[in-house]
């Protein structure tokens, strides 16, 4: 196997009539929208709650935790990065304190349905509670009970993982996180 570097994904553009969107409110935190990064006519749709930053205070790009962590995961189960696309479900990054279940709701069915119409991906992956609940659309689910098996989700066949955060956090998630990953690259 190749070793294993972590490299900052391409960025897919935020498109003219998506971009400065103040629908939810949260363009007032400052930051800014990232529509997704990785091949954008990837096989598999990764969806996390919201993007990490991509640059540094100087606006140097970096690969944060998150990213390495999954890249790291990716390469281990023999996947390669142009078989995955990253998207979220809010496009810009909370800085501060927000309406939670509004900004979610508002942002999904204005951009992430639309995005994945498009694209169709052949297969989701949705990692961390809050991406989970929102995408499946119910509050009472957690990946722990859903991990392991696939679902469809409005019409998507979606599986279900921790948040590369928890698992860098917590390196016993890293086996399972492995395990799930293992699962959506066999189905693949
Ligand atoms: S988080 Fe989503 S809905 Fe809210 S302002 Fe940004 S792009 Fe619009």
């Amino acid at each position: 196997m190749e070793p294993f570097c972590p490299i900052v994904w391409p960025e897919d553009p935020t498109q003219v009539n998506e971009k400065n969107c103040e629908l939810c409110g949260l363009y007032r935190q400052g930051t800014r929208m990232v529509w997704g990064e990785g091949n954008p006519e990837a096989p598999i749709t990764v969806i996390l709650d919201n993007p990490g930053a991509r640059e540094d205070r100087e606006g140097n790009s970096f690969v944060c935790g998150t990213r390495q962590t999954l890249q790291k995961a990716v390469h281990e189960v023999g996947l390669k990065p142009e078989q995955l696309y990253v998207t979220y479900i809010l496009k810009r990054k909370p800085v501060r304190a927000y309406d939670k279940e509004a900004a979610r709701q508002i942002c999904m069915q204005t951009h992430l349905f639309g995005q994945l119409r498009q694209q169709n991906p052949t297969l989701i992956l949705c990692l961390g509670n809050v991406a989970v609940q929102s995408f499946f659309q119910n509050a009472e689910i957690d990946v722990k009970r859903l991990r392991g098996s696939f679902h469809d989700v409005l019409g998507y066949q979606t599986t279900v993982s921790y948040h590369p955060l928890a698992v860098r956090r917590r390196p016993n998630l890293y086996p399972l996180f492995i395990e799930d990953l293992t699962l959506i690259a066999d189905k693949l």
